[in-house]
């Protein structure tokens, strides 16, 4: 007699099993995704409770109410933030509703810039800068969007002899080398012209961004192990929500309400970037791609994490970029600070002061039109950050709006 081995699996293998059932059949409730379970692992003992408590935490069901999915952050390792900050803020957990959030360290006057940034990864609106072979590539530089000038007295600008992007200075088409332009060239990559391609058609720049970040990842992996680590510990960082958790939370209704066309786009996209990006081809010149982590490469290439991903992008994008120390600003529909894109360009970001600010004092952002209503501006907040804010404008307007 065959003696039947019962295994309780881990976390991680019950919410892959989950994951696949639920992509293919969005709309099983419990019951069913147990019953589905059961056949596609039969070995496992799974109880009903442990399937509802899972889903639940993992937003997969309607909860009654839907105040439990709060977007995740943590505080990003060491460096590039540290460098950053200068010693003049830092970042901090608040709690686990708030999660992240920014401080002063010394006071500041009205009006300074605080720091400025540029993208861990970006990728910029299609009609503001084309890529490399789509129309308005030869306009804007590909790296930091600034007009390309071909008269003047400007630094000269580049064309890229792989494919039909310019830059405007040969100091950009390095940058833009460095940080992603070897790996999705043209002439390097011509699978990946296929995504940017799907991209183009549906007009959706988010899986542009994902892959951008997965680039720079692999980049800093071809500098050495360390620095890859502290590339995706650090993306890993931003805040993070599922790009299809945040869509049926949006629509405020059940999965198999939210369309059939996303989750076709998402497969879509995520397929052309797995083959596009892992490995990329030879021509892309990478060296290093063998020895990343394997754990690391598993995740950064799995469904689940470009959903996370394009999640991720919806939650920090600050014009299409993801900007480490910007992003962790907190919202405040009376802020203390702005964010400025100098030069017309949207590649830097400056922080400035909009009040004198003390040492110790939370600085934030608004994350949505100030002028609008309280209304209009918690129904954004609500859909497009998954929070009600509780700012003092916020409070003191909505009790005035129900007197
Ligand atoms: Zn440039
Ligand atoms: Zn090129
Ligand atoms: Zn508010």
């Amino acid at each position: 007699m065959v003696e039947t081995r019962i295994v309780v699996p881990s976390e991680t293998e019950l919410q892959e099993a989950i994951n696949e059932i639920k992509d293919s059949e969005p709309d099983f409730g419990i019951p069913r995704v147990c019953a589905a379970l059961r056949t596609s692992h039969s070995t496992w003992q799974v109880s009903e409770k442990r399937v509802r408590k899972f889903m639940g935490s993992m937003g997969l069901i309607q909860t009654g109410g839907d105040q439990n999915i709060v977007p995740k952050s943590s505080v990003a390792p060491g460096d590039f933030v540290t460098t950053l900050a200068k010693g003049q803020v830092e970042v901090k957990h608040i709690d686990n509703t708030k999660g992240k959030g920014v401080f002063a360290t010394c006071d500041f006057n009205q009006k300074v810039n605080v720091f400025e940034e540029t993208p861990f990864a970006w990728y910029p609106r299609w009609d503001t800068v084309g890529m490399g072979y789509h129309r308005g590539s030869d306009q804007k530089c590909q790296l930091c969007a600034r007009e390309i000038e071909r008269r003047g007295r400007g630094p000269r600008p580049v064309k890229c002899n792989g494919c039909t992007g310019w830059f405007c200075s040969s100091i950009c088409k390095k940058e833009a080398e460095a940080k992603f332009h070897q790996i999705e060239c043209a002439k390097n990559n011509p699978m990946f012209v296929e995504l940017a391609d799907a991209c183009y058609k549906w007009d959706w720049g988010a899986p542009m961004a994902a892959a951008r970040a997965i680039e720079r990842v692999l980049m800093e992996f071809e500098k050495s192990t360390e620095e890859g680590r502290l590339a995706w510990e650090s993306l890993k960082a931003f805040t993070t929500v599922r790009a299809d958790i945040m869509d049926m939370r949006r629509k405020g209704a059940s999965w198999f309400l939210y369309e059939e066309d996303y989750r076709t786009k998402w497969k879509t996209t995520h397929a052309l970037m797995r083959s596009s990006l892992f490995p990329p081809p030879v021509a892309c010149g990478l060296t290093q791609f063998d020895k990343i982590p394997k754990k690391v490469r598993d995740e950064m290439f799995s469904y689940n994490e470009w959903l996370n991903l394009i999640g991720k992008y919806s939650l920090n994008d600050q014009n299409g970029g993801f900007y480490l120390l910007q992003s962790c600003f907190n919202h405040n529909c009376d802020p203390n600070c702005v964010v400025v894109h100098p030069n017309n360009g949207n590649y830097r970001a400056i922080i400035q002061t909009l009040r004198p600010i003390k040492a110790g004092e939370e600085m934030t952002i608004t994350y949505v039109n100030p002028r609008g209503s309280v209304g209009e501006r918690q129904q954004v907040l609500r859909d497009w950050y998954m929070f009600d804010c509780r700012c003092d404008r916020c409070v003191k307007e909505s009790s005035q709006t129900n007197k």
